[in-house]
């Protein structure tokens, strides 16, 4: 190891916390819950040994060779090695400052370098060039050249990636849901609170449906929903990818936002949003003008799912007679810690089953871009998770999610499993319709 001293070590930016990484206690039992491991059954591809890696480095006896950012980046960074850790070794934060040093000291061929910049910093900081974009994949939906580039074969030719990609294109909405709704929306009396919506980017101009099902059952329940116009991107992709430089400057736009609002609680419904905007305290801890801010901000950031239960559920809700297979999102589980709550919240539709699902806390392997980036290992992992959501025969899948909704929607399309993939809050909101017919 000592040969590859040459090669970059951490600095001291972000740097992986010393204390943290020696929180690790070797016992190996993340090992079995982590899906890299459990597929290719290598040490230095599981929790234990990648902290061993990041340990490695940290104390200059391995530099970032290309072998540890491999095994950095095999990573899903879905963090069910940290609910499996008896030790409370915070995974997730020591792979992203891991990451960060990465990006910032190891650069990658240009190519890469100039994808990386227009993706991440060219075009999701951007609301107004991701709706043009938005706009441009409607129009090639909706104008018959999608249809006629299926019937040519075009995308046979294509790298597997960009085929995987459009295939889990949902259909896209004529709006975005923050372009069509008012600011703000009030509750039903008597009304309880005012929430302020994060609307995110991806969820709000692909997953319209799911932002209107959100706030008519905040609505129902009292709540009064304030979605600023001028959110941005949470930075989850940007944190995951190594960028701790644009998701702080994402995160410090988004305190502004939600500061100027009156607002009780800040109301998300996609897992890896709502984990990043819990995060931004610990993102921003450095910061001085932003350090309180930031903490202060990720306290008032709820699931939807969270939200509600804080109080009992107003009716009517009428029958929706579903067989549902709920499988975690693993930056709600994990990252927030929030298991029960959306179960409880399916349980309380009248007709509606639960149908056990094995390894609902196993990713799906979606991860952010992960699907994209490693598409063989994603696709491994993600059949895996078909098998156990085949075996619970549902009629729904149910997941909270927008990444975990379209891995799960390719998946479902590839096994033949005739079972669509919705938000939790959809079945939800199809309860309070039926409740109205009576
Ligand atoms: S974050 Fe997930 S993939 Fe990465 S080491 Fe932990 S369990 Fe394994
Ligand atoms: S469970 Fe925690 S302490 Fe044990 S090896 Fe895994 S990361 Fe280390």
């Amino acid at each position: 190891m000592n040969g590859m001293a040459s090669l970059p070590g951490f600095d001291q930016v972000d740097r992986p916390q010393r204390e943290k990484i020696s929180t690790c206690i070797h016992c190996g039992l993340c090992l079995d819950k982590c899906p890299t491991y459990r597929t290719l059954g290598t040490e230095m591809d599981s929790p234990r040994g990648r902290v061993y890696l990041i340990k490695a480095v940290d104390e200059g006896r391995l530099g970032m060779t290309p072998n540890f950012i491999e095994h950095m980046y095999l990573c899903l960074d879905c963090r069910a090695c940290e609910t499996a850790c008896p030790s409370h070794v915070e995974f997730g934060d020591l792979m992203e400052r891991a990451r960060g040093q990465i990006e910032r000291q190891a650069p990658r061929p240009l190519a890469g370098r100039l994808l990386r910049w227009l993706v991440f910093r060219g075009l999701f900081p951007h609301p107004r060039r991701l709706r043009g974009l938005f706009r441009l994949l409607r129009l090639y939906q909706r104008s018959g050249l999608q249809r006629l580039l299926h019937a040519v074969g075009v995308f046979n030719l294509l790298p597997a990636h960009l085929k995987d990609m459009e295939a889990m294109l949902p259909d896209l909405p004529p709006r975005p849901f923050s372009r069509s709704v008012p600011e703000y929306l009030p509750g039903q009396e008597p009304a309880t609170r005012t929430v302020g919506f994060f609307a995110g980017c991806v969820m709000d101009g692909l997953f319209v449906d799911v932002h209107n099902a959100t706030t008519r059952v905040l609505q129902a329940n009292g709540c009064g929903v304030r979605t600023p116009r001028d959110q941005v991107c949470c930075g989850a992709l940007h944190m995951h990818a190594g960028d701790r430089e644009q998701a702080k400057a994402l995160a410090r736009r988004n305190i502004a936002v939600f500061e100027r609002q009156d607002v009780d609680v800040i109301v998300n419904n996609a897992a890896g949003c709502g984990a990043q905007l819990k995060s931004y305290g610990e993102l921003l801890a450095d910061d001085p003008q932003f350090a309180d801010r930031a903490h202060r901000f990720s306290e008032r950031v709820q699931d939807v799912s969270e939200c509600l239960a804080q109080e009992p559920l107003r009716g009517p809700l009428g029958a929706v007679p579903k067989r549902v297979a709920y499988d975690d999102p693993c930056h709600l589980l994990h990252a927030q810690r929030i298991r029960q709550q959306p179960r409880d919240l399916l349980q309380q539709i009248p007709g509606l089953e639960l149908a056990p699902v094995t390894d609902a806390d196993f990713c799906c392997g979606a991860a952010g871009i992960y699907n994209i980036t490693h598409q063989d290992m994603s696709r491994r992992i993600l059949e895996r998770k078909m098998e156990h959501l085949a075996a619970a025969q549902p009629d729904v899948i149910a997941t909270g999610n927008p990444g975990c909704m379209m891995q799960l929607r390719s998946g479902a399309r590839l096994a033949g499993l005739d079972a669509p993939v919705v938000h939790p809050i959809e079945l939800l909101a199809a309860a309070y319709e039926a409740g109205k017919k009576g």
